[in-house]
């Protein structure tokens, strides 16, 4: 029998037994299985066998994993135990039964909660995942929370290269931004860190990490944001920052876009010069070097005219000397970035900042700020690209898993769905082997 009850609810405890009263009952929604727990016993203190002494008066009620995809209560009668006083044991000694597999006074059953952690890395919220197993939204929650111990970032190490970039997390930090530090050369997400605020950076680096481990640190991957240079020098004695490949793109990037729509709105709404701009904007965007100018097409916007690619940027910059420059400035920039060529950014920050629309001034201001970065960043093939990925992740699960309401519980889901983060690597939650009652002590 014992070997049904296992195989029914996957509590592996040998001293459990079918409840001769009523073995199964199933109302509508719900299955009850009468299980009386028994068997030897012995005393804590003199350590001979304990007497039988009755049942307890009122069975516990456990909820197990569903059977058959119904609902499963377990009603487990215990046996009570008493030890009477000898010379060993000068006192009575009583003890109830305790069942393998249920923590002492939790209405749960382990695997319940072990299979719940399990389901954390899926895009599920946590109502829904408490709805699955039959147990509250505060019971996944708290199983959340058994985490805590489980994910915490190693204090003395820390790789020689890390990389950190910022994404919207909402209402936990005022800024309303968190930061995700990573290893950029095997893309690993290390820890979520909650505030992108120099403060709070700090604390935490000084927190979490000893000082070897930060001065492990060689080289540091980071977006243009001038405020975080003096933290980096201090939190990370020995590092050489390398500015991000995305971040230097995307500033002129940005430029580009403004100074367009600038000159379509100088244009007015309506006009040809306006749609076109509208319309090819991503054709502008595009890498020089991808442009097709082989095929033509008949163009709707130009009256018909057959038109290749790169015909119809040179149309669209004729209409703007400003576009121009600008155009030609980000085409520049991306290649100097790809390719790595120090000389050609070198003479494309020598510009004079006069000869530029305004929009790109500042952008040519930021760069020449951090020149070296930049240039540095060409030695090394590292980017930030792999956070951008993560990203997108972090995205879907903010949208599916609306009822965060707690930093906590919502840096362990994304540490837990990024399947290769460091913690997830290194943490003993995805051994099959680790036994439940480690998992969820
Ligand atoms: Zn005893």
């Amino acid at each position: 029998m014992t070997n049904d009850i296992n195989f029914l609810t996957g509590i592996q405890d040998p001293g459990l037994q079918l409840d001769k009263e009523g073995a199964e009952t199933i109302d509508d929604q719900t299955k009850i299985i009468h299980l009386v727990k028994t068997g030897e016993c012995r005393c804590p203190v003199c350590g001979r066998p304990m007497l039988k002494n009755g049942f307890r008066h009122r069975p516990v009620v456990i909820t197990a994993l569903s059977v058959a995809g119904v609902k499963t209560i377990l009603m487990i009668k215990k046996q009570q135990y008493i030890c009477k006083p000898s010379t060993k044991c000068p006192q009575t000694v009583t003890k109830i039964a305790t069942i393998k597999g249920i923590s002492r006074g939790c209405r749960i059953a382990n695997n319940v909660k072990q299979f719940i952690i399990k389901d954390l890395h899926r895009n599920i919220s946590q109502k829904e995942l408490a709805h699955n197993y039959y147990v509250s939204a505060s019971t996944v929650a708290r199983t959340i929370d058994t985490l805590e111990n489980t994910f915490v970032p190693e204090k003395d190490w820390l790789p020689a290269t890390i990389a950190f970039d910022d994404f919207k997390s909402g209402q936990f930090a005022d800024s309303g931004m968190s930061m995700l530090l990573m290893n950029p050369t095997n893309h690993r997400t290390i820890d979520i860190i909650k505030s992108r605020n120099s403060r709070y950076l700090k604390q935490y680096f000084y927190r979490h990490f000893t000082r070897r481990a930060r001065c492990a640190v060689r080289l540091i991957v980071v977006d243009l944001y001038q405020p975080y240079r003096s933290l980096i020098k201090e939190l990370f004695p020995h590092a050489r920052i390398i500015a991000d490949h995305f971040h230097i793109v995307a500033q002129a990037y940005r430029a580009l876009q403004a100074v367009r729509i600038k000159v379509m709105n100088r244009y007015g709404h309506g006009t040809h010069e306006y749609r076109v701009l509208k319309r090819f904007w991503k054709l502008l965007l595009q890498k020089i070097a991808h442009l097709d100018n082989i095929h033509h097409y008949p163009r709707r916007n130009f009256r018909g005219a057959w038109l290749s690619d790169s015909e119809v940027i040179d149309r669209l910059l004729s209409m703007s000397p400003e576009l121009q420059i600008a155009y030609d400035y980000y085409q520049t920039l991306i290649e100097a970035v790809d390719q790595g060529q120090a000389a050609e950014l070198t003479a494309l920050l020598q510009r004079k900042l006069t000869n530029l629309p305004k929009q790109l001034q500042k952008v040519q201001r930021t760069l020449r700020q951090h020149q070296e970065e930049i240039i540095r960043s060409f030695q090394y093939q590292l980017t930030n690209g792999p956070i951008e990925g993560t990203n997108n992740k972090i995205k879907v699960i903010k949208r599916t898993a609306y009822g965060f309401r707690n930093f906590f519980r919502f840096r362990i889901r994304i540490l837990i769905a990024l399947k290769n983060s460091h913690i997830m690597v290194q943490a003993p939650i995805i051994t099959r082997k680790t036994s439940p009652s480690k998992l969820v002590a």
